[in-house]
């Protein structure tokens, strides 16, 4: 769950049901705004699945091709941005945390530069010269023990009876326990077992490769049931009348600095009075 209920709440809740209202639409677009350091990182796996797309039909991209097609998908990730912050002008508050931006050099360069390192990589190159790799939609969805689970790897790899899954992880890695989780997570709904993650850190790609046990199978099952019950009870907390006087701020001050709706916020400013504030009103 993030690491603020109520933005959980407004998030998967209020924006998710009440889209046709203008305040869920307003919530809806403003959690769709992402830092152009995101829509970086986003644009990397954008141009790793097209360059996959292009080599199994044969075609091979030079470094200079690498730039422009990273390029491109930046700039159309730049350009959906801008185009939901000139829809939400005629709220006066988004306006002065959310600024149109214009995609910048560095964040090309480096963007580029991880999607050729990635390309470059011998394992990389190794599946991709003897296995078949079918891309993997990030909105697919699977039903895991009754729980609509959207964990999407990003390509199954198959050649024969052999076949497993592979991830880029954008974002890298805190701890092989965080990859054998992820490697139990990502397995959860299909038949494969094995999982390959690519993630980026400190400035160069590091190759997991992950057979999932059950009994890891079976704790991930566990972590997401109480995920799930945890995020139900807390969506109780909105009334039929979406009231909010329940539903917890975030603990930290720091989490309210990346939130995307902030300005709607008690908290926008001074977490620690709207917390009294509420705990005031619920005595
Ligand atoms: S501003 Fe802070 S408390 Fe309010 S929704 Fe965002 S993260 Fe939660």
């Amino acid at each position: 769950m993030q690491r603020c209920p109520r933005a959980f709440v407004l998030r998967y809740g209020i924006a998710a049901y009440a889209a046709s209202h203008p305040t869920g639409q307003l919530l809806k677009d403003s959690f769709a705004i992402q830092t152009p350091w995101i829509l970086m990182q986003m644009s990397i796996r954008d141009t790793i699945r097209d360059y996959v797309e292009d080599y199994q039909m044969g075609m091979k991209w030079s470094r200079n091709l690498v730039q422009l097609k990273f390029n491109q998908a930046f700039r159309y990730r730049i350009e959906d941005r801008n185009s939901i912050i000139v829809q939400l002008k005629e709220w006066k508050e988004p306006d002065s945390i959310f600024r149109r931006v214009k995609p910048e050099k560095h964040l090309e360069e480096i963007g580029a530069e991880r999607c050729a390192k990635l390309i470059g990589n011998e394992s990389f190159k190794h599946i991709l010269d003897t296995m078949d790799l079918k891309s993997i939609p990030a909105t697919r969805s699977k039903l895991v023990d009754g729980i609509k689970v959207y964990n999407s790897s990003d390509f199954c790899a198959k050649k024969g009876a052999d076949s497993f899954l592979i991830r880029i992880n954008l974002f890298g890695y805190s701890s092989d326990d965080e990859i054998n989780q992820n490697a139990a997570l990502f397995s959860l709904g299909t038949e494969n077992q094995t999982i390959m993650q690519y993630s980026w850190k400190n400035g160069k790609w590091f190759i997991h490769k992950t057979n999932v046990s059950t009994k890891e199978n079976k704790s991930i099952r566990r972590l997401i049931l109480l995920d799930s019950q945890e995020m139900e009870r807390i969506l109780k907390l909105v009334g039929s009348k979406n009231n909010l006087e329940q539903v917890p701020f975030a603990d930290s001050s720091r989490t309210c600095m990346h939130c995307s709706i902030r300005f709607l916020c008690p908290a926008k400013n001074r977490l620690e009075e709207a917390k009294g504030e509420q705990m005031a009103l619920m005595c």
